[in-house]
Protein backbone atom coordinates (compact mmCIF):
# COMPACT_ATOMS: atom_id res chain seq x y z
CA UNK A 1 0.00 0.00 0.00
CA UNK A 2 1.43 3.27 -0.54
CA UNK A 3 1.30 6.45 1.36
CA UNK A 4 -2.38 7.67 -0.38
CA UNK A 5 -4.31 4.21 0.29
CA UNK A 6 -3.19 4.11 3.62
CA UNK A 7 -4.51 7.20 4.11
CA UNK A 8 -7.65 6.23 2.82
CA UNK A 9 -8.19 3.21 5.10
CA UNK A 10 -6.98 5.16 7.76
CA UNK A 11 -9.68 7.38 7.76
CA UNK A 12 -11.95 4.70 6.77
CA UNK A 13 -11.73 2.87 10.03
CA UNK A 14 -10.30 4.93 12.75
CA UNK A 15 -12.73 6.97 14.20
CA UNK A 16 -11.81 10.30 13.73
CA UNK A 17 -11.06 11.76 16.65
CA UNK A 18 -7.34 13.53 15.56
CA UNK A 19 -6.52 15.89 12.93
CA UNK A 20 -3.90 13.96 11.53
CA UNK A 21 -1.12 15.27 9.17
CA UNK A 22 -1.08 13.72 5.74
CA UNK A 23 2.07 11.57 6.63
CA UNK A 24 2.77 7.63 7.17
CA UNK A 25 5.62 6.94 9.42
CA UNK A 26 7.04 3.23 9.82
CA UNK A 27 10.53 3.68 11.43
CA UNK A 28 12.23 5.80 13.52
CA UNK A 29 15.98 6.02 14.95
CA UNK A 30 17.06 8.76 17.65
CA UNK A 31 15.57 12.13 16.69
CA UNK A 32 14.92 11.17 13.17
CA UNK A 33 11.58 9.30 11.92
CA UNK A 34 10.83 8.40 8.07
CA UNK A 35 7.98 8.22 6.05
CA UNK A 36 6.20 5.42 3.95
CA UNK A 37 8.01 6.94 0.81
CA UNK A 38 11.00 7.14 2.61
CA UNK A 39 11.65 10.94 3.58
CA UNK A 40 13.01 11.64 6.42
CA UNK A 41 12.06 13.75 9.08
CA UNK A 42 13.87 15.96 12.37
CA UNK A 43 11.84 14.86 15.17
CA UNK A 44 10.93 18.05 17.37
CA UNK A 45 8.01 15.87 18.97
CA UNK A 46 9.04 12.74 20.02
CA UNK A 47 5.52 10.81 20.28
CA UNK A 48 4.65 14.61 22.43
CA UNK A 49 7.32 13.77 25.20
CA UNK A 50 7.08 10.49 24.81
CA UNK A 51 10.81 8.77 23.51
CA UNK A 52 12.76 10.77 25.42
CA UNK A 53 15.55 8.32 24.64
CA UNK A 54 15.04 8.99 20.68
CA UNK A 55 13.37 6.32 18.88
CA UNK A 56 14.05 2.62 19.00
CA UNK A 57 16.89 2.99 21.91
CA UNK A 58 18.53 -0.13 21.59
CA UNK A 59 18.13 -0.66 25.64
CA UNK A 60 14.71 -0.20 25.41
CA UNK A 61 14.59 -2.67 22.18
CA UNK A 62 16.79 -5.40 23.73
CA UNK A 63 14.87 -5.29 27.00
CA UNK A 64 11.45 -5.27 25.37
CA UNK A 65 12.65 -8.30 22.62
CA UNK A 66 13.92 -10.22 26.26
CA UNK A 67 10.65 -9.60 28.19
CA UNK A 68 8.25 -10.77 25.30
CA UNK A 69 10.61 -14.04 24.59
CA UNK A 70 9.86 -15.04 28.52
CA UNK A 71 6.60 -13.25 29.66
CA UNK A 72 4.39 -10.93 28.22
CA UNK A 73 1.25 -10.65 30.90
CA UNK A 74 0.32 -12.38 34.04
CA UNK A 75 -2.36 -11.09 36.39
CA UNK A 76 -1.36 -9.01 39.24
CA UNK A 77 -2.91 -11.40 41.42
CA UNK A 78 0.33 -12.67 40.95
CA UNK A 79 4.25 -10.46 41.67
CA UNK A 80 6.10 -9.71 38.87
CA UNK A 81 9.75 -9.29 38.83
CA UNK A 82 10.22 -5.74 36.53
CA UNK A 83 6.77 -4.50 38.08
CA UNK A 84 8.46 -4.56 41.45
CA UNK A 85 11.87 -3.81 40.10
CA UNK A 86 10.85 -0.97 38.44
CA UNK A 87 8.91 0.32 41.73
CA UNK A 88 11.86 -0.01 43.31
CA UNK A 89 14.23 2.58 41.19
CA UNK A 90 11.22 4.89 40.79
CA UNK A 91 11.08 4.86 44.76
CA UNK A 92 14.61 5.05 45.51
CA UNK A 93 15.44 8.33 42.83
CA UNK A 94 11.84 10.20 44.28
CA UNK A 95 9.97 10.90 47.23
CA UNK A 96 8.15 8.40 47.15
CA UNK A 97 7.33 5.33 48.72
CA UNK A 98 4.99 3.05 46.84
CA UNK A 99 3.83 2.94 42.95
CA UNK A 100 0.57 2.07 41.75
CA UNK A 101 1.10 0.57 37.72
CA UNK A 102 -1.20 1.62 34.72
CA UNK A 103 -1.60 2.14 31.39
CA UNK A 104 -1.59 6.03 30.64
CA UNK A 105 -1.70 9.45 32.23
CA UNK A 106 -5.22 9.94 32.41
CA UNK A 107 -5.54 6.23 34.77
CA UNK A 108 -2.40 7.42 36.53
CA UNK A 109 -4.38 10.93 37.70
CA UNK A 110 -7.82 8.95 37.88
CA UNK A 111 -5.48 6.82 40.84
CA UNK A 112 -4.34 10.09 42.04
CA UNK A 113 -8.12 11.33 42.35
CA UNK A 114 -9.29 8.79 44.00
CA UNK A 115 -6.59 7.87 46.34
CA UNK A 116 -6.83 11.61 47.78
CA UNK A 117 -10.60 11.36 48.19
CA UNK A 118 -9.89 7.56 49.82
CA UNK A 119 -6.85 9.16 52.23
CA UNK A 120 -9.80 11.29 53.92
CA UNK A 121 -12.36 9.09 54.00
CA UNK A 122 -9.87 6.82 56.16
CA UNK A 123 -9.71 9.90 58.34
CA UNK A 124 -13.73 10.17 58.40
CA UNK A 125 -12.99 13.38 56.83
CA UNK A 126 -15.76 14.77 54.69
CA UNK A 127 -13.32 16.29 52.01
CA UNK A 128 -13.50 15.28 47.89
CA UNK A 129 -12.97 18.39 46.23
CA UNK A 130 -9.95 19.09 44.26
CA UNK A 131 -8.23 22.43 42.92
CA UNK A 132 -6.91 22.47 39.83
CA UNK A 133 -5.25 25.29 37.61
CA UNK A 134 -7.02 27.06 34.50
CA UNK A 135 -5.27 26.31 31.04
CA UNK A 136 -3.97 22.94 32.59
CA UNK A 137 -4.60 19.46 31.26
CA UNK A 138 -4.48 16.01 33.11
CA UNK A 139 -6.61 13.92 30.59
CA UNK A 140 -9.48 12.63 28.47
CA UNK A 141 -11.11 10.07 31.15
CA UNK A 142 -14.53 11.34 32.74
CA UNK A 143 -12.81 12.23 35.80
CA UNK A 144 -9.55 13.88 34.16
CA UNK A 145 -11.66 15.58 32.10
CA UNK A 146 -13.59 17.30 35.27
CA UNK A 147 -9.90 18.34 36.30
CA UNK A 148 -9.06 19.65 33.06
CA UNK A 149 -9.14 23.65 33.65
CA UNK A 150 -9.93 24.21 29.83
CA UNK A 151 -13.69 24.77 28.66
CA UNK A 152 -12.95 23.33 24.89
CA UNK A 153 -11.93 19.47 26.34
CA UNK A 154 -14.88 19.36 28.08
CA UNK A 155 -17.44 20.79 25.63
CA UNK A 156 -20.24 18.09 24.89
CA UNK A 157 -19.53 15.95 27.51
CA UNK A 158 -21.59 17.72 30.53
CA UNK A 159 -22.10 16.48 32.88
CA UNK A 160 -18.88 16.48 34.35
CA UNK A 161 -17.73 14.89 37.29
CA UNK A 162 -18.64 17.36 40.39
CA UNK A 163 -16.50 18.80 42.61
CA UNK A 164 -13.26 20.23 41.15
CA UNK A 165 -12.23 23.67 41.22
CA UNK A 166 -9.91 25.91 39.05
CA UNK A 167 -8.11 29.05 39.67
CA UNK A 168 -5.17 30.35 37.33
CA UNK A 169 -1.81 28.76 36.98
CA UNK A 170 1.02 30.56 40.02
CA UNK A 171 -1.35 32.17 42.20
CA UNK A 172 -0.78 31.04 45.42
CA UNK A 173 -3.16 33.50 46.55
CA UNK A 174 -6.47 32.31 44.44
CA UNK A 175 -5.93 28.97 45.92
CA UNK A 176 -5.94 29.85 49.34
CA UNK A 177 -8.90 31.74 48.98
CA UNK A 178 -10.79 28.79 46.80
CA UNK A 179 -9.68 26.15 50.10
CA UNK A 180 -12.77 25.33 51.79
CA UNK A 181 -13.64 22.41 54.37
CA UNK A 182 -14.72 20.18 51.69
CA UNK A 183 -10.86 20.81 49.63
CA UNK A 184 -8.73 17.28 50.07
CA UNK A 185 -6.27 17.58 47.12
CA UNK A 186 -4.57 20.58 44.73
CA UNK A 187 -3.56 18.91 41.56
CA UNK A 188 -0.93 20.96 39.13
CA UNK A 189 1.07 20.23 36.32
CA UNK A 190 4.85 21.83 37.56
CA UNK A 191 5.32 23.02 33.91
CA UNK A 192 2.01 23.27 32.55
CA UNK A 193 2.47 21.16 29.12
CA UNK A 194 -0.64 21.12 26.51
CA UNK A 195 -1.51 24.89 28.12
CA UNK A 196 1.04 26.10 26.44
CA UNK A 197 3.89 25.63 28.37
CA UNK A 198 3.72 27.51 31.42
CA UNK A 199 6.40 27.74 33.91
CA UNK A 200 5.88 28.28 37.13
CA UNK A 201 7.55 31.42 39.06
CA UNK A 202 10.22 30.41 41.55
CA UNK A 203 8.81 30.20 45.13
CA UNK A 204 4.89 28.90 43.08
CA UNK A 205 5.35 25.22 44.20
CA UNK A 206 7.06 25.94 47.85
CA UNK A 207 4.10 28.40 48.07
CA UNK A 208 1.80 25.50 47.49
CA UNK A 209 3.59 23.12 49.37
CA UNK A 210 3.60 24.98 52.09
CA UNK A 211 -0.38 26.27 52.09
CA UNK A 212 -1.47 22.50 51.77
CA UNK A 213 0.09 21.03 54.61
CA UNK A 214 -0.41 24.27 56.62
CA UNK A 215 -4.36 23.47 55.22
CA UNK A 216 -3.72 19.46 55.97
CA UNK A 217 -4.74 18.90 52.28
CA UNK A 218 -2.50 16.70 49.56
CA UNK A 219 -0.10 18.30 46.85
CA UNK A 220 -0.85 16.13 43.85
CA UNK A 221 1.85 17.02 41.08
CA UNK A 222 0.82 15.69 37.24
CA UNK A 223 4.34 14.93 36.10
CA UNK A 224 3.00 12.84 33.36
CA UNK A 225 4.58 15.13 30.95
CA UNK A 226 7.67 16.66 32.11
CA UNK A 227 8.66 13.87 34.24
CA UNK A 228 11.44 11.34 33.23
CA UNK A 229 14.28 13.74 32.42
CA UNK A 230 12.40 16.30 30.33
CA UNK A 231 13.24 19.72 32.48
CA UNK A 232 17.22 18.16 32.85
CA UNK A 233 16.14 16.76 36.49
CA UNK A 234 14.64 13.30 36.63
CA UNK A 235 11.30 15.02 37.72
CA UNK A 236 10.18 18.46 37.34
CA UNK A 237 9.55 18.94 40.68
CA UNK A 238 13.33 18.65 41.59
CA UNK A 239 13.59 22.04 40.12
CA UNK A 240 11.53 23.99 42.63
CA UNK A 241 13.07 22.11 45.71
CA UNK A 242 9.85 20.88 47.01
CA UNK A 243 8.27 17.45 46.63
CA UNK A 244 4.52 16.52 46.31
CA UNK A 245 2.50 13.95 48.37
CA UNK A 246 1.20 11.96 45.21
CA UNK A 247 3.14 12.44 41.92
CA UNK A 248 2.00 11.19 38.43
CA UNK A 249 3.70 9.89 35.54
CA UNK A 250 3.36 8.34 31.85
CA UNK A 251 4.74 9.80 28.80
CA UNK A 252 8.25 9.14 28.69
CA UNK A 253 8.41 6.09 31.49
CA UNK A 254 8.83 3.40 29.46
CA UNK A 255 10.66 4.65 26.32
CA UNK A 256 7.55 4.28 24.07
CA UNK A 257 5.53 1.67 25.70
CA UNK A 258 2.53 2.50 27.28
CA UNK A 259 2.38 2.74 30.77
CA UNK A 260 1.24 5.10 33.50
CA UNK A 261 2.33 5.61 37.16
CA UNK A 262 0.98 6.91 40.81
CA UNK A 263 3.65 7.27 43.34
CA UNK A 264 2.82 8.20 47.17
CA UNK A 265 4.62 8.34 50.30
CA UNK A 266 3.78 5.46 52.19
CA UNK A 267 1.38 7.47 54.61
CA UNK A 268 -1.03 8.16 51.94
CA UNK A 269 -0.43 4.99 49.11
CA UNK A 270 -1.90 2.76 52.74
CA UNK A 271 -5.31 3.87 51.67
CA UNK A 272 -5.32 1.83 48.44
CA UNK A 273 -6.04 -1.88 50.11
CA UNK A 274 -6.58 -4.49 48.32
CA UNK A 275 -9.74 -4.34 46.13
CA UNK A 276 -10.11 -0.57 46.17
CA UNK A 277 -8.15 -0.02 42.94
CA UNK A 278 -7.48 -1.76 40.16
CA UNK A 279 -6.05 -2.36 36.42
CA UNK A 280 -5.40 -5.52 34.41
CA UNK A 281 -2.93 -4.83 32.51
CA UNK A 282 -0.83 -1.89 34.83
CA UNK A 283 2.71 -2.99 35.42
CA UNK A 284 2.67 -6.11 33.36
CA UNK A 285 6.04 -7.36 32.42
CA UNK A 286 7.01 -5.92 28.99
CA UNK A 287 5.97 -2.36 29.98
CA UNK A 288 7.88 -2.58 33.13
CA UNK A 289 10.84 -4.01 31.52
CA UNK A 290 10.86 -1.17 28.86
CA UNK A 291 10.29 0.92 31.99
CA UNK A 292 13.73 -0.40 33.77
CA UNK A 293 15.66 0.22 30.68
CA UNK A 294 14.21 3.30 29.95
CA UNK A 295 15.29 4.62 33.18
CA UNK A 296 18.55 3.34 33.71
CA UNK A 297 19.06 4.68 29.95
CA UNK A 298 17.79 8.22 31.30
CA UNK A 299 19.68 8.44 34.27
CA UNK A 300 23.18 6.50 32.91
CA UNK A 301 23.84 7.85 29.87
CA UNK A 302 24.32 11.25 30.46
CA UNK A 303 20.74 12.37 29.62
CA UNK A 304 19.74 14.65 32.07
CA UNK A 305 23.00 16.79 31.82
CA UNK A 306 22.36 16.36 27.54
CA UNK A 307 18.85 17.70 28.37
CA UNK A 308 20.35 20.73 30.51
CA UNK A 309 22.78 22.16 28.07
CA UNK A 310 21.37 21.69 24.87
CA UNK A 311 18.01 22.84 26.60
CA UNK A 312 19.81 26.25 27.09
CA UNK A 313 21.30 26.12 23.59
CA UNK A 314 17.95 25.92 22.25
CA UNK A 315 16.09 28.38 24.72
CA UNK A 316 18.70 30.95 24.01
CA UNK A 317 18.39 30.44 19.84
CA UNK A 318 14.67 30.31 20.32
CA UNK A 319 14.91 33.39 22.35
CA UNK A 320 17.19 35.22 20.00
CA UNK A 321 15.04 35.39 17.53
CA UNK A 322 12.54 37.45 18.91
CA UNK A 323 14.55 39.95 17.75
CA UNK A 324 13.89 39.29 14.24
CA UNK A 325 10.41 38.15 14.04
CA UNK A 326 8.00 40.86 15.98
CA UNK A 327 5.11 37.91 16.05
CA UNK A 328 7.47 35.43 18.36
CA UNK A 329 6.11 37.11 21.60
CA UNK A 330 7.51 35.33 24.27
CA UNK A 331 10.43 31.95 24.21
CA UNK A 332 9.42 30.05 27.69
CA UNK A 333 11.27 26.72 28.79
CA UNK A 334 12.81 24.51 31.18
CA UNK A 335 15.55 21.59 29.81
CA UNK A 336 13.87 20.23 26.86
CA UNK A 337 10.01 21.87 26.78
CA UNK A 338 10.39 25.05 24.93
CA UNK A 339 7.15 26.91 23.92
CA UNK A 340 7.03 29.90 21.53
CA UNK A 341 4.68 31.96 22.20
CA UNK A 342 3.58 33.50 18.84
CA UNK A 343 1.00 36.67 18.10
CA UNK A 344 -0.63 34.49 15.04
CA UNK A 345 -1.53 30.84 14.75
CA UNK A 346 1.60 28.66 14.58
CA UNK A 347 -0.48 25.76 12.49
CA UNK A 348 1.07 26.94 9.33
CA UNK A 349 4.42 27.11 10.04
CA UNK A 350 3.77 23.61 11.69
CA UNK A 351 2.66 22.18 8.49
CA UNK A 352 5.67 23.92 6.38
CA UNK A 353 8.01 22.42 8.41
CA UNK A 354 6.80 19.65 8.14
CA UNK A 355 6.79 19.55 4.13
CA UNK A 356 10.78 20.59 4.54
CA UNK A 357 11.73 17.53 7.02
CA UNK A 358 10.68 18.75 10.34
CA UNK A 359 8.44 17.82 13.50
CA UNK A 360 7.17 20.63 15.48
CA UNK A 361 3.98 20.94 17.14
CA UNK A 362 1.59 23.59 18.25
CA UNK A 363 -0.73 23.45 21.06
CA UNK A 364 -3.51 26.02 22.28
CA UNK A 365 -3.46 27.64 18.81
CA UNK A 366 -0.44 29.90 18.87
CA UNK A 367 2.21 28.19 20.90
CA UNK A 368 4.56 26.40 18.83
CA UNK A 369 6.32 23.78 21.33
CA UNK A 370 9.47 21.92 21.13
CA UNK A 371 10.06 18.89 22.73
CA UNK A 372 12.78 16.78 20.83
CA UNK A 373 14.04 13.19 22.60
CA UNK A 374 16.63 14.46 25.37
CA UNK A 375 19.39 13.19 23.30
CA UNK A 376 19.08 15.97 20.56
CA UNK A 377 22.33 17.36 19.83
CA UNK A 378 23.49 20.75 19.12
CA UNK A 379 23.87 20.10 15.80
CA UNK A 380 20.43 18.97 15.22
CA UNK A 381 19.07 22.03 16.84
CA UNK A 382 20.98 23.68 14.03
CA UNK A 383 19.47 21.32 11.72
CA UNK A 384 15.84 22.58 13.18
CA UNK A 385 16.84 26.01 12.64
CA UNK A 386 18.17 25.69 9.26
CA UNK A 387 14.56 24.39 8.39
CA UNK A 388 12.51 26.84 10.82
CA UNK A 389 14.18 30.15 9.66
CA UNK A 390 13.09 30.57 6.11
CA UNK A 391 9.76 29.67 7.23
CA UNK A 392 9.75 32.15 9.44
CA UNK A 393 11.40 34.91 6.99
CA UNK A 394 8.01 34.01 4.88
CA UNK A 395 5.14 34.18 7.84
CA UNK A 396 2.92 37.61 7.00
CA UNK A 397 2.18 39.37 10.03
C1 LIG B 1 -0.61 13.80 28.15
C2 LIG B 1 -0.97 14.22 29.50
C3 LIG B 1 -1.96 13.54 30.25
C4 LIG B 1 -2.78 12.44 29.66
O1 LIG B 1 -2.02 11.32 29.33
P1 LIG B 1 -2.68 10.14 28.45
O2 LIG B 1 -1.63 9.08 28.45
O3 LIG B 1 -2.96 10.71 27.09
O4 LIG B 1 -3.92 9.73 29.14
C5 LIG B 1 -2.17 13.94 31.56
N1 LIG B 1 -1.47 14.95 32.09
C6 LIG B 1 -0.52 15.63 31.41
C7 LIG B 1 0.22 16.72 32.08
C8 LIG B 1 -0.26 15.30 30.09
O5 LIG B 1 0.64 15.99 29.40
Amino acid sequence: MDSKQLIELSNKYIANTYNRFPIVLVRGSWCRVWDIDGKEYLDFVAGLAVCNLGHCHPRVVEAIQEQAEKLIHVSNLYHIEPQARLAELLCKNSFANKVFFCNSGAEANEAAIKLARKYFKDKSENRFQIITMEKSFHGRTMATLAATGQKKFQQGFEPLLEKFIYVPFNDVQAVESAITQETCAVMVEPIQGEGGVNIPSTHYLKDLKALCKDKGILLIFDEVQVGMGRTGKLFAYENYNVSPDIMTLAKGLAGGVAIGAMLATDEIAKSFTPGTHASTFGGNPLATAAGIAALKAVLEEGMLENCQKVGQYLFEKLNGLKAEYPFIKEVRGKGLIIGMELTIPGASIVNACMGNGLLINCTSDTILRFIPPLVVTKDEVDEMLEILMPILDGVQS
